[in-house]
């Protein structure tokens, strides 16, 4: 969470910066600041509490000159979101300012023996000691910054990204790195850093992601120099950007959340492209054939996420277990990491995250790798820290998500765990090649089902204005569909505020059915499975206690269908792959039910997308 961006060149600084932390706002929402180093050696440091827009409005009078810059947009950890906890944060005399994202874990004791040093504080922030630290090394020590911040991070434990400019070197920014995310842009004579490259994408498409313990010298004019905090050169890898900027751009739709639930169809004609060959026959995932043996022999999985790829991971447990008779446990990421896991070389570790850099997910990949277990990586944004940590993987290719709540990258999840589970069964040959090319066949046609589903949009709008004042929703599905109705239940709570809870439908009764009333509004999904006829005596339950049901089944469907008050119908698929088919509708009436109530759906209150704080 938090976003940084930071610039040294001849462009206008300040645009640069403020069009960056838009792209960023995704990841937090609470304040946004702007340090701006002047050539005449001054910092202006202009911030607001809410979002970039404020900033901007606070900016209209201000002097904006400058040849370099760090801004940043907070989703707070420590003090509350407010002007003075926003960041950038100055040091004592002025001289340095810096922006952070992260928690500091050791802040209470570094910050009571600065204040011993005659040190004062002005926000809540952990983020502050960091900057007050660097200029009480700095001055005792008569050093240059670089080694100023070399000797306090060796003192910080925690997570950090930060950047840090000086009054009297406007032309330089030092930024270092352990475990929160940042890259750096080469330009032509100008250089950029940001969380993640989106902020300048347009600029630029040679990149270079730091790692873990390094601090980077982004100087006017200079080679980008990376060091250790040892301050022994590292080597420099430079990536190519694949990004562009349409992708960034909400093209036409009111909101990023339903441009991205509209692009599904080709998001997931992006994630199958080139792995499902040969007409359905053969699935090709590179991560797998690279972790061969290992999947082979594996005795176990344990598949570690949080939220929305926590919902998916319980997909991919279903489906490795069918397919691919291996045990698979599917836990929380912050649970896991504090669990004292047993795991052994014989076990693999699937881990999943869309940002590729969520805090607990990252420290569940460390955890197993050190137990020797082989890790797998699933995520969507290349290059990130998740992708870099795990021995193989695969991206789910769904492109830049950036409305907070998930949508496209939750079925390239699916997706990608449908193809892992199909070719795992595939090398052990847990499932007849007959059976492995019908669902081969039927993957393929998924996309173009997703487009028939997305022309329910209409009927699904004029369906939740029935359900917009609804105080709690009930969410329910058995099999396949338990996961779909989590996920469901997820997404109306994040971006309505409505409270929604999914729940196994035969679970309901023994205890959510006692909620039930004509208020309590029940989505059930239920498409043609395996589970089918029980389901229709869970759907009678409800409708015996006068709750109004909305219905998720078959197109054709004659026995829910008489019984639900509203019926959305789907086309038929292999129950295995049911999910995405059945999870599109349920992304469709979160979002006109938040619509409706004037809710921001792309930046919900408190939340952000990429968490990385534990
Ligand atoms: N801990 C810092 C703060 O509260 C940064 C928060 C973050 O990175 O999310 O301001």
């Amino acid at each position: 969470m938090c976003g940084i961006v930071g610039y040294v060149g001849d462009g206008n600084v300040y645009d640069i910066l403020i069009k960056g932390l838009h792209r960023l706002e995704y990841r937090g929402y609470d304040s946004a600041g702007i340090a701006l180093g002047t050539p005449s050696g001054k910092i202006n440091i202009y911030k607001s509490q809410g979002k970039v827009s404020n900033l901007e409005d606070f900016c209209k009078d201000k002097n904006l000159e400058a040849t370099s810059g760090i801004a940043h947009t907070r989703w707070a950890t420590h003090g509350e979101p407010s002007d003075t906890n926003a960041h950038p944060h100055f040091s004592e005399d002025g001289n340095l300012a810096l922006v952070h994202n992260g928690t500091i874990e050791n802040y209470k004791v570094l910050k009571d023996a600065l204040i011993q040093h005659g040190c004062t504080f002005h926000s809540e922030t952990d983020t502050e000691v960091l900057v007050q630290l660097i200029e009480y090394i700095k001055l005792k020590n008569d050093c240059s910054l670089l080694d100023a911040v070399r000797m306090a991070l060796k003192q910080v434990v925690g997570a950090y990204a930060i950047a840090v400019i000086e009054k009297n070197h406007p032309d330089k920014i030092i930024a270092a790195r352990n475990s929160s995310p940042l890259a750096v842009g080469i330009g032509n004579n100008e250089m950029f850093l940001a969380s993640d490259a989106t902020p300048f994408v347009e600029y630029t498409n040679e990149c270079v992601y730091l790692k873990d313990g390094e601090i980077a010298i982004i100087e006017k004019g200079e080679p980008l120099k990376i060091v250790n905090l040892d301050n022994r050169e590292t080597q420099i890898d430079v990536t190519t950007l694949e990004l562009s900027i349409s992708q960034l751009e909400k093209g036409g739709y009111e909101h990023f959340m339903l441009k991205e639930i509209f692009e599904q169809p080709t998001t997931l004609r992006d994630c199958i492209r080139g792995r499902v060959i040969e007409g359905g026959k053969k699935i090709m995932l590179s991560g797998v054939i690279d972790g061969k043996e290992k999947f082979l022999n594996a005795k176990r999985i344990v598949i570690v996420a949080c939220g929305t790829s926590w919902h998916a991971a319980l997909l991919g447990k279903y489906l490795i277990q069918d397919m691919c008779k291996i045990p698979v446990e599917v836990e929380y990421a912050s649970e896991f990491r504090y669990s004292n896991p047993i795991l052994d070389e014989k076990d693999v570790v699937i881990a999943i995250s869309q940002s590729g850099e969520t805090a607990d997910t990252l420290a569940a990949v460390k955890i197993a790798r050190n137990m020797g277990a082989y890790v797998y990586g699933i995520s969507n944004v290349v290059g990130s820290s998740i992708p870099r940590e795990t021995e193989s993987g695969t991206y789910i290719h769904v492109g830049p998500e950036i409305g907070v709540a998930s949508t496209k990258a939750f079925t390239g999840q699916v997706m990608v765990l449908t193809l892992l589970a199909l070719s795992i069964a595939q090398l052990k040959g847990t499932m007849t090649l007959e059976k492995i090319s019908w669902l081969g066949e039927h993957i393929l046609k998924i996309p173009s089902t997703v487009e028939k589903v997305l022309a329910l949009n209409d009927k699904i709008e004029r369906l939740s204005m029935k359900y917009t004042y609804a105080k709690n929703c009930l969410y329910l599905g058995r099999g396949f569909s338990y996961p779909v109705a989590l996920e469901g239940a997820l997404k109306l709570k994040e971006i309505s505020y409505i409270h929604a809870e999914g729940y196994p439908a035969a679970e309901m009764k023994h205890g959510p059915i006692a909620l039930i009333d004509e208020e309590m509004p029940s989505v059930i999904i239920a498409p043609k499975d395996h589970v089918y006829e029980k389901i229709v005596s869970n759907v009678q339950q409800v409708k015996a206690r006068g709750g109004s049901i909305i219905a998720i089944v078959n197109e054709g469907d004659e026995i829910i269908s008489k019984m639900a008050d509203h019926v959305l119908e789907v086309p038929e698929m292999p129950e295995c792959l049911t999910p995405i088919i059945t999870s599109i509708p349920l992304q469709l009436l979160s979002y006109y039910i938040a619509i409706n109530k004037g809710k921001d759906v792309d930046m919900p209150r408190n939340l952000a997308k990429s968490v990385t704080v534990e």
